[in-house]
């Protein structure tokens, strides 16, 4: 690939951290785990440099972890990682902002934010005038997800 997106280098990467043989079952072992952002830029398994938002996916099966960069983990796995970053620039830009549908199952899912405060998300999410209450509300979440974002070299 002429963008420095090397799908070969990739494959070969992922599927020798996987049970499966072929790329199409292979990737489907494979789960978004985290994401982070890196103070220094790093090289993607596909050889692409330089990439600041990291994915780190777990295999289901070997129990192999590696991280991705944005890019490829939605390309070839096809994990919206990107809409969940989008989100994040979006609540960090404007904490009144709410996050989006992906983000929302992302976080709960990692157990960053809890039951009510799913189910919470799920009917004020596309709300523009919130209650002072309902604000506060919105406000925590976004605090959890923000501080939920590793940030690499400051651990
Ligand atoms: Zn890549």
């Amino acid at each position: 690939m002429a963008d420095g997106y090397n799908f070969q280098q990739l494959k070969a990467a992922i599927l020798a951290l996987s049970r499966a043989s072929e790329w199409e079952a292979a990737r489907l072992e494979w789960k978004l785990v985290g994401i982070s952002e890196a103070d220094e830029p790093e090289t993607c398994l596909c050889g692409h440099f330089p990439i600041v938002e990291l994915c780190s996916i777990t295999n289901r099966v070997t129990g192999n972890s590696t991280d991705v960069g944005n890019v490829c983990v939605k390309r070839f796995l096809g994990f919206r990682s990107d809409l969940i970053f989008a989100s994040i620039k979006r609540i960090r830009k404007d904490v009144d902002k709410s996050i989006g549908a992906e983000a929302t199952v992302f976080f709960h899912e990692r157990g960053v934010i809890n039951d009510w405060e799913y189910q919470f998300q799920q009917s004020t999410h596309a709300k523009r005038n919130l209650s002072v209450k309902q604000l506060a509300s919105r406000h925590t979440i976004n605090r959890k997800v923000l501080a939920a974002v590793a940030r690499r070299g400051l651990s």
